[in-house]
């Protein structure tokens, strides 16, 4: 199985300064190539190979040890195979009779990304004292935020090194053997994407944004009162619009961190993890519930939880949400409460607790009816149920 894993470096002003150059030499090879492609089109109505491509940019590369001979020969042929592949899409389109827009010349804003096979031009490493460093060809050895292992026995294939805002990254693609299945706990839950909490368990348990997002989330409305006020276009406000965009990919990768803890614990603990079947236009029909943060969050917790259980041999139940939130968890009784009760109260048999929790008390419930009627837990954990 293939995944990708994203690691933040931290460069030095010397390590930065040779990245952005040589990014800024795969720009022009991008552009250039384009160029070629486009000219002898338009030359001789014929197309140019990849292979006639490689074989002109591999003397340019030659003849220019300075600048393109910066860039590892590999990686330019990963290049020139995305030229190619963006301009197969554009005659594929063409040809289906759609009216495509020519492969676009990439501006200074719009190239991020190098590529690379691993161990030819890069390389990640452990050096003596155990730290873990990224060597790039022509930049030098990069301290990695190494904050998660890669999987045992994992082989790693393609290397993109790419730069967001003014941060360098490494994305890992890494092939390995099926995992190692997670021991069975014969546990279940049921999951409630609250209101009030983030997540409510059918066990009780309320899991919020954790505090430092909540500051951070904070500090974003601060921020953007701050850029309303100011000038648009003015010195000012390109500053306050910079601290943002960097805010904002800081609470991304902050959040990605916390839903990837978040769901390794659920996914060890639980076998069968039942959670509601969200559609987008459920999302949409409640408009109170329409947040597009909140959505994506959840949407992001969602797609992460159902990858992990998967590999662990763990079981993720989507369940239709209707009346979750307003059938009584303890007798069957319909509750009916507006979005603002945030207690469930029962006055068939009494039952008092958190609104959300008694829709994840109802989610398992349903989830446990959908594996198998009649005896709940007892044949998830042994075999695959078939459904
Ligand atoms: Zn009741």
């Amino acid at each position: 199985m293939i995944r990708t894993y994203k690691y933040r470096l931290y460069t030095n002003k010397s390590q930065r300064d040779a990245l952005d150059f040589i990014l800024w030499q795969q720009r022009i090879l991008y552009n250039a190539a384009l160029e070629q492609r486009k000219r002898v089109y338009e030359e001789t109505g014929k197309g140019i190979s990849y292979v006639e491509q490689w074989a002109h940019f591999r003397d340019e590369r030659r003849a220019n040890p300075d600048t393109f001979g910066l860039v590892n020969a590999t990686s330019l042929q990963q290049l020139l195979r995305r030229v190619d592949k963006a301009y197969r899409a554009f005659f594929r389109r063409l040809k289906a009779g759609e009216t495509p827009g020519y492969p676009r010349f990439k501006g200074r804003n719009r190239f991020h990304s190098m590529e690379f096979k691993h161990g030819d031009g890069v390389k990640l490493y452990q050096n003596e004292r155990g730290q873990t460093r990224l060597r790039i060809q022509n930049v030098g050895e990069v301290k990695v935020k190494f904050h998660r292992q890669l999987p045992a026995g994992s082989k790693i294939k393609h290397v993109v090194v790419k730069r967001s805002l003014d941060n360098w990254y490494v994305a890992l693609m890494v092939e390995f053997d099926a995992p190692l299945l997670l021991p069975p706990t014969e546990e279940a839950v049921g999951i409630d994407m609250g209101l009030k909490s983030l997540l409510a368990l059918s066990d009780g348990t309320l899991i919020d944004n954790p505090r430092w997002l909540r500051v951070s989330q904070k500090r974003l409305r601060v921020l953007n009162r701050k850029l309303a006020r100011q000038k648009k276009g003015g010195t000012n406000w390109r500053k306050t619009a910079y601290q943002l965009a960097r805010l904002h990919s800081r609470i991304t990768n902050q959040r990605r961190d916390f839903w990837h803890k978040t769901t390794r614990q659920l996914v060890n603990q639980y076998d069968l993890i039942c959670i509601e079947n969200l559609t987008l236009g459920f999302m949409t029909a409640n408009r109170q519930l329409a947040l597009s943060a909140h959505d994506a969050a959840l949407g992001e917790f969602r797609s992460l939880l159902a990858y992990k259980a998967e590999e662990a041999g763990k079981l993720v139940v989507p369940v239709p949400p209707q009346f979750t939130s307003q059938i009584c968890s303890g007798c069957g009784t319909i509750v009916a409460k507006s979005l603002s009760v945030r207690t469930h109260r029962c006055s068939e048999c009494g039952l008092e607790l958190d609104r959300d929790v008694n829709a994840a008390r109802n989610i398992l419930a349903l989830g446990l009816s959908v594996c198998d009627p009649t005896s709940a837990l007892a044949g998830v954990s042994q075999e695959a149920p078939h459904f």
